[in-house]
């Protein structure tokens, strides 16, 4: 029997990123994923002429000095995978604010200011904490935080890390700023994160902010690019890629991770097949490590480790496929993040975002602001995403779920209208994927495609308690540290990788 040096169960960025340095310092790979193709929540799929993409509405740190950057490198995504910088951060549309927000430090401010001129002071600091607080993230050596953070001048080097572990993104802006409408401005994006700022852990925000206002990129042709890269590289070095495959149980000897049982994943029957290797990583999420794919005694110690962790929110997205481009329409922004006007406060947003659909804050995605390659020449694609939860769906009948989709899509459509009036008309294709579309093409618990939720409490140096404590048995994905997100599941997977050579 084949024995590797790693067996990764799941091909979602975690999984192929750890597989990809793994394989590149000479190990031994095999990378086993239930879907037909690599990428999980980084994938496209064709609808008609149309390409239609999953998941990637932007990804930041694509600039000198951040870590990504030498991942990339080192990854030889740079050569094959071509970024295309988005044109602004976002547009913020409310009843009373229409905004664009420059994906730029300085002339953020300088909008921001203008608008807002009372609050110059809030804004400046709001700023200067995100770029620090992102700026040291970066410093973070790249393995061993536990014995880092314990390491007596942490404190100095790194103070915002330290001293605002426990901010969550709301208590910092109330602190900071007074104007209610600018701090619904400056979290607009909260969505992609989380749905609550008063326990959104202010570190894991910032972090991802700073990264987008030094730009936000999309990936021409769609993320799958990126996940099809990857999987090739594994491959061009020597590692093996298995899809169609479902791990249903991680061997354990000896309290010690020593390989998997598989399965076609569309297989009828119970006939496994089973690989050995020294170490085993699981992409596919925590929970599921723990409720299906360990046995008794090593899933107990998992189950207690993980046991009340809160798992973040979904997202529904209502996919378009447009006759035209939007620009022919007159739109002329990538990211619109449209508020309800019944959203006056930080604290009215958690409940907007479990709330009636028809208010319920969105953002529309108009990929064809960029040569996106998502659509022939003289179409376009775009998409509408929100929060979701899987108990609104889940309990539906079949058709009730296919009606109520409709009714959703319905809905954000007669919204879009308002938004780009002639857009109806312009809609060749849409479909609507919910919560539970996540859950069942990715398997994550909840349909959630940022595992455990960024609280302070799950945060940071507290995320790194969720490891395992199965010996040679390793996690990397958007579950475990950093967290969700295209760059937190890269640098999980890459840290990953690094703390088992
Ligand atoms: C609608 C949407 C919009 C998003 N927008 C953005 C964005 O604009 N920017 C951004 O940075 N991030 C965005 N994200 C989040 C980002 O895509 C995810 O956080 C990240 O890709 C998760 O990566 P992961 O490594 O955790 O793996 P996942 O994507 O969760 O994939 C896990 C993989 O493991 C496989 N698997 C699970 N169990 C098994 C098993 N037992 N056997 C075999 N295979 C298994 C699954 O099939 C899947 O392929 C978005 C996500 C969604 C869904």
């Amino acid at each position: 029997m084949e024995k590797y040096d790693a067996i990764i169960i799941g091909a979602g960025l975690g999984g192929l990123t750890a597989g990809a340095k793994l394989a590149k310092e000479g190990k031994k790979v095999l990378l086993i994923e239930q879907h037909t193709i690599p990428g999980g929540c980084a994938t496209t799929f064709k609808r008609k002429d149309f390409t239609i993409e999953v998941g990637l509405h932007e990804t930041g740190g694509l600039y000198k000095d951040n870590p990504k950057v030498k991942i990339f490198e080192e990854l030889e995504i740079f050569e094959n995978v071509e970024f295309l910088r988005v044109p602004e951060f976002y547009r913020f549309k409310s009843e009373k604010y229409d905004l664009v927000i420059p994906d730029d430090r300085q002339q953020a401010i300088n909008t921001l200011v203008q608008h807002f001129p009372d609050e110059e002071k809030g804004v400046k600091k709001f700023f200067k904490v995100i770029f620090a607080i992102g700026g040291e993230i970066n410093r973070l050596p790249q393995v061993r935080w536990k014995q880092i953070a314990l390491f007596p001048l942490f404190p100095l080097l790194f103070p915002n890390l330290v001293f605002r572990t426990k901010q969550t993104v709301g208590d910092f802006l109330d602190k900071t700023i007074k104007n209610q409408d600018l701090k619904l401005v400056l979290v607009a994006n909260l969505t992609y994160y989380h749905d609550n700022p008063y326990t959104m852990s202010l570190i894991y925000f910032a972090g991802a902010q700073a990264e987008f206002y030094h730009g936000g990129y999309y990936i021409k042709g769609g993320s799958q690019k990126l996940s099809d890269h990857l999987m090739h590289f594994i491959e061009k070095k020597g590692g093996k890629v298995i899809l169609r495959h479902l791990v249903t149980r991680i061997l354990t000897e000896n309290g010690k991770a020593i390989g998997v049982e598989y399965k076609e994943t569309k297989s009828k029957t119970d006939e496994t097949q089973k690989a050995f290797a020294i170490y085993i990583i699981a992409n596919a999420a925590v929970p599921n490590v723990a409720n299906q794919l360990l046995i008794e005694k090593e899933s107990e110690k998992l189950h207690k480790k993980i046991q009340g962790l809160e798992i973040a929110c979904s997202l529904i997205s209502v996919y378009f496929g447009f006759r035209k481009p939007l620009k022919e329409l007159g739109n002329k922004h990538y990211s619109t993040f449209v508020f309800d006007k019944e959203v006056l406060s930080l604290e009215d947003m958690h409940a907007n975002y479990k709330g009636d659909w028809s208010k319920r804050n969105f953002v529309f995605c108009d990929y064809s602001q960029l040569d996106s390659g998502l659509a022939p020449q003289g179409k376009s694609v775009g998409v509408i995403c929100t929060s979701d939860y899987v108990s609104d769906w889940d309990k539906l009948s079949r058709e009730d779920y296919k009606a109520r989709k409709e009714e959703v899509a319905q809905i954000f459509i007669e919204r879009i209208e308002k938004l780009i009036p002639g857009i109806r008309d312009a809609i060749e294709y849409y479909e609507v994927a919910t919560a539970k579309t996540i859950q069942r093409y990715t398997l994550n618990p909840d349909g959630s495609p940022y595992g455990f939720a960024q609280t302070p409490d799950q945060a940071l140096f507290n995320r790194v308690q969720i490891k395992s404590p199965i010996k040679n048995l390793y996690f990397a994905s958007a579950w475990s540290m950093p967290g969700g997100g295209f760059t937190g599941a890269i640098r999980g997977g890459y840290f990953c990788a690094k703390e088992i050579l």
